[in-house]
């Protein structure tokens, strides 16, 4: 089922306050997923979930989530800017390294960070920016497929991520001999998969993997990652994943393990999180009928790229006309000269009428932060509908003045004042 937990009202109310598009995000229904996140793995003492910031990143969110107990996941010197202005702690930030600039470790260890190193090469990048802590984060490839019973999950051999088992083992060795004590292993092997079974097969996986390298490094294991992945249904017919049954999966696997504890558990969700609880409103501004039927909204991939990106499927519904019959076929469409701008193709709609408002569903994570300005079109403002019934802009669209701001120009040069007609006039 796609998330009705937002009536029609809602955004009917939104939009006539607010230009359209925009992401609309409920606050109540984020706190909900914090509280039953927490509670699943409640048995687990020295359990956090770590929001991927790069789903959904909006101090506005980063502060509810905070509330909720929860750190941050951060992928970028950018993120963990965020993350120290939201006022997370060094422990309730990870920096997930990949091909990172070096300045950005040491961004990191100032911040008290908890750094996940993506490969053996990164310990000497670490050792110059920042120092190494006593307490390294390794993120693991187990390399082929990454299958559940005869279910293929994820092909990590052909991921650029992580470390193979011998990487580890060296790591952990050279590790030991700067100093270190302790280690925690990562892996991210499954994308939004509904699969119950994931996270406790992974959850197997390093703990066993850390139980072994433990004992062979003489260092403490201090915690398993196991990052993001857990899906949600975008789809109408599809079940959301459970994940009260997900943490006593986690348990049954830990509690084999690791009887008396002593090993904690961090989650990095991000989709899971917030991907329910966003919806981009838009307004069809357009309808044309050649060999298909066209219907044009205000909103296009700049806005939300993942159905042109990824062929994904969102849900879209048209305000005032949820009980109406989905006997029209239309492929609805944003502005861009890309042929694969397109929020649905031969999807079964009510019948749309110009100025209808469209409201496309489960873009709370990976939606407004994946935007670009491809044709010169602007990112929009995200709106949140707050636990009182209140909509707050926590974010301006943009406008084109942002759009030149990162212009430079060359005083005397004749393309000045080519620069200078399009600049904001303070500058
Ligand atoms: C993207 C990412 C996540 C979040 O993934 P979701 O699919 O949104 O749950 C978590 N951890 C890392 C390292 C990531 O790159």
């Amino acid at each position: 089922m796609p998330n009705y937990a937002l009536p029609d009202a809602v955004f009917e109310a939104a939009a006539a306050r607010f230009p359209t598009p925009f992401h609309l995000y409920d606050e109540q229904g984020i706190r909900q997923n914090a509280r039953r996140l927490n509670a699943a793995f409640a048995w687990c003492a020295d359990f956090r979930e770590y929001f991927a910031v790069k789903a959904l990143p909006n101090p506005s969110i980063l502060r509810i989530l905070r509330e909720e107990g929860c750190g941050v996941d951060c992928s970028s010197g950018t993120e963990l800017t965020l993350a120290a202005a939201c006022g997370f702690s060094g422990d309730e930030i990870i920096l997930s390294a990949n091909a990172m600039p070096p300045e950005e470790y040491a961004q990191a260890r100032a911040l008290g960070a908890t750094i996940n190193l993506d490969d053996q090469s990164d310990i000497a990048t670490l050792r110059t920016h920042g120092g190494i802590p006593s307490c390294v984060c390794l993120r693991y490839n187990p390399g082929g497929q990454f299958a559940i019973g005869n279910m293929i999950m994820g092909n990590p051999g052909e991921a650029k991520y992580g470390m193979t088992l011998p990487q580890l083992q060296e790591s952990l060795a050279i590790l030991r001999a700067e100093g270190v004590e302790a280690f925690g292993l990562h892996a991210f092997l499954s994308s939004n998969t509904m699969d119950t079974s994931y996270f406790p097969q992974l959850a197997r996986l390093l703990l066993t993997l850390g139980k072994e390298l433990a004992e062979a490094s003489g260092l403490r294991f201090a915690f398993i990652d196991l990052s993001g992945g857990v899906g949600i249904p975008y789809r109408p017919e599809e079940k959301p994943a459970d994940i009260e049954l997900i943490g006593e999966g986690v348990r049954s696997a830990y509690e084999d393990l690791f009887p008396e504890g002593g090993v904690g558990i961090k989650t990095e969700l991000g989709r899971w999180m917030t991907g329910p609880c966003g919806w981009l409103v838009t307004r069809a501004v357009h309808e044309k009928k050649i060999y298909r039927d066209y219907i044009g909204v205000d909103a296009s991939a700049v806005n939300l790229i993942r159905p042109a990106m990824y062929g994904a499927y969102h849900h879209i519904t048209v305000c005032g006309k949820r009980d109406w019959p989905l006997d029209h076929v239309y492929d609805i469409t944003g502005s861009l000269c890309e042929n694969n701008d397109k929020f649905a193709v031969e999807r079964l709609l009510p019948e749309i009428s110009l100025g209808d408002l469209l409201v496309i569903h489960d873009t709370g994570a990976h939606g407004f932060s994946m935007g670009y300005n491809y044709n010169g079109r602007l990112r929009s403002a995200e709106i949140l509908h707050t636990v009182e019934g209140e909509d707050r802009m926590i974010r301006r669209a943009e406008t084109p003045a942002d759009y030149f701001a990162t212009l430079l120009t060359i005083p005397g040069h004749p393309d000045d004042s080519l620069a200078a007609a399009v600049l904001p006039p303070q500058r």
